[in-house]
């Protein structure tokens, strides 16, 4: 009996993709297993700071 065949183990992960709205620009952009405790983000569209709530 011959059993001993071995596969290569590739890496699975689950992403929390935290999309957001900008209040300013309107335009939406996303950041993959952000802090959740963090909630000034700067717009990657328009640069500007602000709040959003809590995930
Ligand atoms: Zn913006």
């Amino acid at each position: 009996m011959e059993n001993n065949k071995k596969k290569k183990k590739g890496q699975r992960s689950v992403e929390h993709f935290n999309h957001f709205r900008c209040h300013v620009c309107n335009k939406w952009w996303g950041i993959g297993d952000p802090p959740s405790e963090r909630n000034i983000w700067f717009c990657p569209w328009c640069g500007k700071e602000q709040e959003f709530e809590e995930s």
